[in-house]
């Protein structure tokens, strides 16, 4: 399983991750908050899958643009998956023909911008040929994270969430996991901010990583660009072997433990 955390092609920020977005095998996208500005509309046109997380703009911001990019007058639509709350929350602030055309409604007269479908919690999904599986997280809004497999291997997109606990009882039992990827978005001295605005920490994040299972790789994300210096500090000062700082346009591949001789 290869996955890209998607960076900004607006400017030569690599590195910097302003907006949420994750690529899984090249046609399964985690989040819209760089999605509709990453490659050509050609390469966008290709991503069939798009999960939401949440509906907070730094993970929704360029899905219309995404939409807009990936339509053809003859092509199959992407599918934009979430839970209920957030697809509702798309069609409300989003889809309104204020902030952007009603892409659902246009969708039931004229060949498709996309489908909406809904998900419930802890309940998989097949798309393409992975299986992904929304876990409720703890957030401002109503929010999941992915619990994503192959098969064979698995990893977690955490997405935004303050400390939690059901998404490591089901990493846990998640057979062949190999990465869980989180959010670290402010400095330890802002953990007002983070408290108030449901996120992480490195102190916090450090606290979260002890109810993980052990073993498997942990990629710090989600790194307010402002503070990332600080932020990475801090992590790297937790002095945990399994913790990576997260970096945008790499790609991580992941595949199965060999066990034995
Ligand atoms: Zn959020
Ligand atoms: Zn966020």
């Amino acid at each position: 399983m290869k996955v890209r955390i998607l960076g900004m092609s607006v400017q030569n920020t690599a590195r910097q991750q302003y907006a949420s977005s994750y690529l899984v095998n090249g046609t399964v996208a985690i989040d819209a908050g760089c999605l509709g500005f990453h490659g050509s509309p050609q390469e966008q046109e290709t991503i069939r899958h798009v999960f939401l997380t949440h509906s907070h703009s730094d993970h929704t911001a360029t899905l219309p643009i995404f939409l807009e990019n990936a339509w053809t007058p003859t092509g199959e639509c992407p599918r934009i998956y979430g839970i209920p709350e957030t697809l509702e929350s798309v069609q409300r602030h989003i889809f309104n023909e204020v902030m952007w055309p009603d892409f659902v409604a246009l969708s039931r007269r004229m060949h498709p911008f996309l489908r909406l479908c809904p998900l419930e919690v802890e309940v998989a999904v097949s798309a393409d040929s992975l299986s992904v599986t929304p876990i409720p997280v703890h957030h401002q809004v109503p929010t999941v994270s992915y619990v994503i497999s192959d098969g064979r291997t698995a990893v977690i997109i955490a997405g935004d969430t303050a400390p939690t606990n059901r998404l490591w009882e089901v990493a846990h039992r998640t057979a062949g996991l190999q990465a869980i990827f989180l959010e670290a978005c402010f400095p330890n001295a802002l953990r007002a901010l983070a408290e108030a605005s449901y996120h992480l920490t490195p102190e916090m994040f450090g606290r979260e990583i002890a109810k993980m299972p052990p073993g498997v790789r942990v990629i710090a994300t989600h790194i307010k660009v402002r503070y990332r210096e600080e932020i990475i500090r801090e992590l790297a000062a937790l002095g945990l072997p399994q913790l990576e700082i997260g970096e945008c346009e790499k790609e991580y591949e992941f595949s199965e433990m060999l066990v034995g001789p």
